[in-house]
């Protein structure tokens, strides 16, 4: 140990990060943790998943209360929104989640936290406010930022990102989002819903371009029913400042070049990787825009600096960072060569309804050559569904040539939530007949998980084949009504 600082050094106090750090200090690993912000908690915390869910909450509250005569209610005449309270509240969430991200906790479990820019010189050691640290393993789980377009005009025009969206001063009158994933998407509609007039502007043809067309084409009928504009297949041409405006020019799908107004313009198109200021050129590690390449031992080419979460461009999500940094606390602290699996990887885009996944979707099945069919179930029959007037959404079950499930999607109230009987059924291995034989409570949304299973199942019970020896064996009559 003499020969080292400390047995490991993470740079990144984010989902990744504080994932192994947590588990590396409390199995009696000399942990340093480093992050450049002056606080713990990475992206999530301040800047994406917890404000942004925050935000969406919020004004899913504000349109219920619109909706208030569709549940037999009195009309509400709803005042314009005063979006520093909407903040306020946000930064209270922050302020709880921000305690058991703290540097005082994680001193409690064993690691030295310490704020600064890192640089490497040289494979084990980095350089830190003016002095040197060394660790036999390495982490740099430094995560994402967004990516910004050279568009013309971009430099000489005020836009905000993910970075300032949560604490603008106020609601925006009118704001234009430069792209349709799920960070857009996510964020249009909670803008929409406060009182925002929202266009999206997306290049590929379908919004949530990763997730099946049907699935996504229903997000954006929703959208586009509470007053989202959108334009697809469009680019975006030069973008100018007009003072209290800015009017941003798109071609379009058709070709025809439009000119667009409004106060504010999100860019949310993507995340590059952060990887500049560590000096990785100079330790020669292998990365490009897109991330740190590593194994799936998250092993860098170099074998004892791991790369976990954002920065390595794999999936971009919180509990894919957490997974990996479980990966790296396996194999740097244990020495237990376990190598990470994603064909369950579960994820979820946060509109209302929600968009969950597991495992693959048709599209990436089609793409990986997999043999499927596809198995469907209505929200709009589903009794839970209907008493809490949601009506939009189905669950679409992938299964493959042996009728084993690879994939499901569901759109629909609390997505994300119902996802997560999939992620025990696919995980455990679990059988149709113990999900569709299992007691689930009515009425409950889950009971379109058994119900789908049950579309599949009800195909080789109720068959002619299982009648015919019905009625061989025990002599039933057959049909009592034509
Ligand atoms: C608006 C938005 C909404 C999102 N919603 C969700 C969601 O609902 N669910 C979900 O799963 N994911 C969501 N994400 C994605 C999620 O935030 C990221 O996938 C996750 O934060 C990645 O974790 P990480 O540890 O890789 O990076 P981060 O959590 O960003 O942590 C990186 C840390 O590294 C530090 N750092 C950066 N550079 C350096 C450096 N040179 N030296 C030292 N420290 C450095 C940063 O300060 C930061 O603290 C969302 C993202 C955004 C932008």
């Amino acid at each position: 140990m003499a020969k080292y600082d400390f047995d490991i050094g993470i740079l990144g106090g984010g989902s990744g990060g504080l994932t192994v750090a947590a588990g590396a200090a409390q199995l009696g690993a000399k942990t340093l943790l480093v992050d450049k912000e002056g606080k713990l908690g990475g992206d999530c915390l301040h800047y994406g998943c917890v404000p942004s869910k925050t935000l969406i909450m919020t004004s899913r509250v504000r349109h219920i209360m619109k909706r208030a005569g569709y549940f037999g209610l009195p009309e509400v005449d709803l005042s314009p929104v005063d979006f520093r309270n909407v903040v306020k509240r946000s930064q209270h969430v922050i302020g709880i989640i921000q305690k058991h991200d703290s540097e005082e906790r994680f001193c409690k479990l064993g690691a030295k936290v310490e704020f600064g820019e890192p640089t490497f010189i040289d494979e084990y050691s980095i350089r830190l406010n003016g002095k040197n640290y060394s660790a036999k393993y390495w982490v740099i789980a430094t995560g994402s930022s967004p990516s910004i377009p050279p568009i013309k005009g971009l430099d000489k025009t005020p836009f905000i990102t993910n970075r300032e969206l949560f604490s603008l001063k106020e609601l925006p009158k009118s704001m234009i989002i430069f792209g349709g994933g799920p960070i857009g998407i996510e964020m249009a509609q909670a803008f929409a819903r406060l009182g925002t007039e929202v266009t999206v502007i997306q290049r590929p043809e379908q919004i949530l371009h990763k997730e099946d067309k049907d699935m996504a084409d229903m997000v954006m009928n929703v959208l586009s029913s509470e007053g989202v504009s959108f334009y697809l297949k469009a680019s975006i041409e030069s973008i100018q400042d007009l003072g209290s405006e800015r009017e941003v020019v798109i071609r379009t799908a058709e070709g025809v070049m439009v000119a667009l107004r409004a106060e504010t313009i999100l860019v949310a198109i993507g995340r590059e990787a952060n990887v500049g200021g560590l000096a990785l050129e100079q330790i020669g590690i292998d990365f490009d825009k897109k991330g740190i390449k590593v194994d799936d031992r998250m092993r860098t080419n170099h074998e004892h600096i791991y790369a976990i979460g954002d920065v390595n461009g794999k999936y971009l999500f919180t509990h894919a960072a957490g997974y990996e940094g479980s990966i790296v606390v396996s194999n740097a602290i244990f020495h237990l060569p376990r190598k990470a699996d994603f064909t369950n990887l579960p994820w979820c885009t946060y509109t209302d309804p929600e968009l969950a996944n597991i495992g693959m979707n048709e599209a990436m099945a089609k793409a990986a050559g997999r043999e499927y069919s596809v198995w469907t179930e209505e929200f709009r029959t589903n009794d839970r569904s209907l008493t809490e007037g949601e009506e939009v959404g189905k669950i679409k079950m992938l299964l493959d040539e042996k009728e084993k499930p690879i994939g499901i999607q569901i759109l629909g109230p609390h997505a994300g939530e119902l996802v997560n009987e999939w992620v025990a059924v696919m995980n455990g291995k679990v059988k149709f007949s113990s999900l569709v034989s299992a007691i689930h409570p009515y009425p409950t949304l889950g009971e379109i998980n058994k119900k789908v299973a049950g579309n599949f199942l009800s195909t080789k019970i109720f068959s002619d084949k299982v009648k015919k020896g019905l009625k061989f064996f025990f002599n039933l009559k057959g049909r009592a009504c034509g």
